[in-house]
């Protein structure tokens, strides 16, 4: 089964942005650099809140 291409971007000015059809390592990805460029911690839920669908 084909899972579909998700999209996490920061903030413009932070400009990191990360692209992956793992929704697990997307998150993973996500919090880690949450945490090491922005000091925050993020559940999982918020990252997915942040994840966008790429046609
Ligand atoms: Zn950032």
């Amino acid at each position: 089964m084909k899972q579909a291409l998700k999209n996490v971007s920061c903030d413009p000015v932070c400009g990191f942005s990360i692209t992956s059809h793992d929704e697990r390592e997307l998150k993973a990805i996500v919090m880690t650099h949450a945490k090491k460029a922005h000091h925050m911690d993020m559940t999982g839920r918020e990252v997915e809140g942040m994840m966008k669908m790429v046609a």
